[in-house]
């Protein structure tokens, strides 16, 4: 298989990854319950904005981004965004220790137990490559970060 020049374009740099474990990092360190993912939402959007997607707002506490590139196949990237009730106990030094409150009151530990924190970090990577190497395609790319996928009230 030959690599075209187009395609070099998407490769990841070791500025990419280093901003992609940050990404990773302060997601999981920082989970929030369904439906209330308020700050994950804003993260989001801001890192959408710098790269000059369109964005907007859409269920709730969800996050959509659009990264019109010309003519071509309109292809999406979803990703959902909300932590689970649990309690981590990896040790790690980006470990969560953040609480939340369920809807019916309860106060729980909160933690990116199901890998939405990867999720939207492959988003936010993919759509920075996107955008940097808008010259290598042509179409529309959008991203699609859902809330309440572990309590099917978002996803
Ligand atoms: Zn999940």
């Amino acid at each position: 298989m030959t690599t075209t020049p187009a395609l070099a374009e998407f490769e990841l740099s070791s500025g990419h990854t280093t901003a992609m474990h940050a990404i990773y990092k302060h997601l999981h360190a920082h989970p929030e319950l369904s439906m209330q993912e308020h700050r994950t939402a804003a993260y989001i959007r801001e890192k959408l904005d710098e790269l000059g997607l369109e964005t907007f707002a859409c269920g709730g506490t969800g996050v959509v981004g659009i990264l019109r590139n010309g003519d071509g196949p309109v292809v999406g990237y979803r990703a959902d965004t909300d932590g689970l009730p649990i309690q981590e106990d990896t040790g790690l030094d980006y470990a969560s220790t953040t609480r939340g409150t369920l809807p019916d009151g309860t106060e729980v530990p909160v933690m990116h137990g199901c890998g939405h924190d990867t999720h939207i970090t492959v988003g936010l990577t993919a759509a920075r490559l996107l955008a940097e190497g808008r010259q290598g395609w042509s179409g529309t790319a959008v991203f699609i970060f859902q809330p309440g996928e572990e309590s099917a009230a978002g996803s």
